[in-house]
């Protein structure tokens, strides 16, 4: 086995303190779940809300937004940008489980802003198939927030769409920021 400077020595998934990280993350389920008492909720959000989010690691929603359990819908993908698989998760969230207002939040320093859709083609390049979904990377994040707005508002499957606003996070700061939509 051969080793360089860019190759971690670890075992893949290991964290320092032994175990892998899923090992860690099991052992603090245990404890979560040993202090845990059932709420008793049902499924649906209590500030009747879902929340479209970067997946980013410094972006902690709950926090952030002074959200407790069982207020809201979180949905998280690369750049918190609106597909059709979030338009399927925001439909499901309103029409079955009862929510009105959508908040969209994207955040400075985001690693959608680096990428280009020449991601797709060097995949292609590398593994001899093209992904059939866009990388949807931005170069200007307040635009995108915009047409994520645009997106919400248009899509023909939501029942309510009088109440969608969006937001940059500053991930050095805390603050959001909202983005006029026009
Ligand atoms: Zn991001």
């Amino acid at each position: 086995m051969t080793t360089s400077a860019s190759v971690p020595t670890e075992p893949e998934g290991a964290i320092s303190g032994g175990g892998t990280v899923t090992d860690r993350l099991v052992d603090a389920n245990e404890r979560y779940a040993a202090a845990f008492s059932d709420p008793g909720m049902d499924a649906r959000p209590v500030l009747q809300v879902a929340v479209v989010a970067c997946m980013d690691a410094r972006l902690d929603l709950h926090d952030a937004l002074g959200l407790e359990l069982g207020d809201c819908h979180t949905i998280r993908n690369a750049g918190g940008v609106v597909t059709d698989d979030v338009i399927r998760s925001l439909t499901i969230s309103q029409r079955a489980l009862g929510t009105r207002s959508v908040v969209l939040i994207h955040h400075t320093g985001c690693g959608l802003e680096s990428l280009t859709e020449d991601f797709r083609h060097d995949l292609e390049m590398e593994v001899g198939q093209r992904p059939a979904w866009a990388v949807e990377a931005f170069r200007d994040v307040e635009q995108d927030v915009r047409q994520s707005m645009q997106r919400v508002r248009t899509s023909p499957f939501l029942l309510h769409t009088d109440d969608v606003r969006g937001f940059v996070f500053d991930v050095k700061t805390g603050l959001l920021r909202e983005i006029d939509p026009t």
